[in-house]
């Protein structure tokens, strides 16, 4: 399994999803249920200069929510 980032075109919601490496399944949004667009430039591709910690906490945080 491999972990990608969503954003959702409907409301701005941006969340992971895991599903395996190739697969591309329709994601829905949690919040408005609109489909949800994969994020290239997202954590574990593209760090930004803020390492692995800061998008982990990022994740955590996001999905407690
Ligand atoms: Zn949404």
């Amino acid at each position: 399994m491999a972990r990608y980032d969503y954003r959702c075109p409907n409301c701005g919601r941006r969340f992971e999803v895991e599903h395996p490496m190739g697969e591309r399944p329709a994601v829905h949004c949690a919040s408005c249920g609109g489909k949800a667009q994969r994020v290239f430039s997202a954590s574990g591709i593209h760090f930004e200069g803020h390492g692995f910690y800061n998008t982990d906490q990022r994740a955590s945080t996001e999905t407690t929510t």
